[in-house]
């Protein structure tokens, strides 16, 4: 049987490259290959790099400035010879990116079967996230199998009437992602400029404080007051570091530099690579963030995060009490940073070790499915 393995973001590859590496091992009973739009690249390109993946068909599709109408229309026109140049059986895709919806649309043209990794995630409101929570749920409807990382994700689709045996709860693909990079990371002959550099940039004697942001609802005030309590946290804190890898959307990197460049105790770096980054969470105090994968990754390793939206589609870890919703209101990002750093008890009830979202032998779960599903 042929798969066709396509997706387009920095996430999606970190969340699909293990799948990809299993599928590889299993080259005696199928045949696959890797697609990739590159809606993003260098942050894309920097995952496939560290998987050694090197893609059989490139779409190149990011451009400056684009938008979702002609990345959508190219997604779509551009996969049309690829699916009929390959022909696959199965077509992979993960989560809830353009990409996500776009290659869902072009597989089901194509008549192959179409599996969603990461499936059944919903906050139930279609205008937030803008676009994720409609292409995840158009992905679900067009989808023949699905691969929800929880419980709670497999009643979200059972709720919209998907065939019980058409899913399976795989737990989430990060958590292989995160077990395969830390094992690399800690073993003695690793070795990684990265993590060298970043390691002039720690300051061991403070607590460190990690932020990432990306999302679009974001943009503009949000990220003007997301910038604005960092700052007063930095000045409030001097025992405190604040390390920001700033995602290289303009609408992040313009408010960031220019409220962020003059604190010394906030230091601005290049997303960083996925290694280093697992590196940097491992060595941080708090996580401040607004991203999906980073809410999924950090409760596995005992890290108190503080999640710059109003609702998430990950709720595992908010019931847990390691995951709390601060939204992007600048008073309310600073006094729960300070309920943390200030009140040892919070922070331990915070930080214990959770992990809601898998074992790490969700590949392995989907390869177990999708061979089975091949010999009905
Ligand atoms: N990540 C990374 N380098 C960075 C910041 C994040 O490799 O500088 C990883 C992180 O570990 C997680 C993923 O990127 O697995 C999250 O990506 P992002 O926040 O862009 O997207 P989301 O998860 O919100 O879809």
């Amino acid at each position: 049987k042929k798969n066709l393995i396509i997706f387009g973001t920095r996430p999606e590859a970190i969340k699909m490259a293990p799948l990809v590496k299993l599928f590889l091992e299993n080259s005696d009973k199928f045949e696959t290959k890797v697609c990739i739009t590159a809606q993003h690249r260098e942050m894309l390109d920097q995952v496939l790099d560290f998987y050694n993946i090197i893609p059989d068909y490139d779409l190149d599709l990011m451009k400056p400035n684009q938008n979702l109408y002609t990345l959508t229309s190219d997604i779509i026109t551009e996969l049309k010879p690829v699916l009929e140049d390959f022909n696959p059986d199965y077509v992979y895709v993960h989560g809830d990116t353009t990409t996500t919806m776009s290659a869902s649309i072009a597989a089901f043209y194509s008549g192959a079967k179409i599996c969603h990794v990461e499936a059944g995630l919903r906050t139930f409101n279609k205008r937030s996230p803008f676009p994720e929570e409609i292409n995840r749920s158009i992905t679900g409807r067009i989808s023949d199998y699905h691969f929800a990382p929880t419980l709670t994700s497999k009643q979200n689709l059972l709720n919209e009437n998907i065939q019980e045996s058409n899913i399976l709860v795989t737990g989430n693909t990060v958590i292989d992602a995160l077990d395969y990079s830390s094992a690399i990371v800690n073993s003695e002959e690793y070795s990684d400029q990265e993590i060298e550099d970043l390691k002039s940039v720690v300051d061991a004697s403070k607590r460190l404080i990690l932020v990432t942001g990306h999302r679009r609802e974001n943009h503009g005030e949000g990220f003007i007051n997301i910038c604005l309590a960092l700052k007063q946290i930095a000045q409030n804190h001097e025992d405190v570091q604040i390390i920001y890898p700033v995602h290289l959307n303009p609408n992040v990197q313009k408010p960031v530099y220019e409220l962020l460049s003059n604190q010394d105790n906030i230091k601005l770096v290049n997303p960083l690579s996925y290694p280093a980054f697992v590196w940097l969470m491992n060595k941080s105090h708090i996580i401040i963030t607004d991203s999906g994968g980073v809410q999924e990754e950090a409760p596995s390793l005992g890290k108190p995060v503080l999640v710059m939206r109003n609702t998430t589609e990950r709720p595992e870890a908010v019931e847990a009490g390691t995951v709390l919703l601060v939204g992007t209101n600048a008073d309310k990002i600073i006094s729960e940073t300070e309920r943390l750093l200030s009140n040892k008890k919070n922070y331990d009830t915070m930080s214990k070790l959770h992990n809601p979202y898998g074992d790490g032998k969700a590949c392995q779960r989907i390869v177990d499915f999708i061979l089975n599903k091949s010999h009905e």
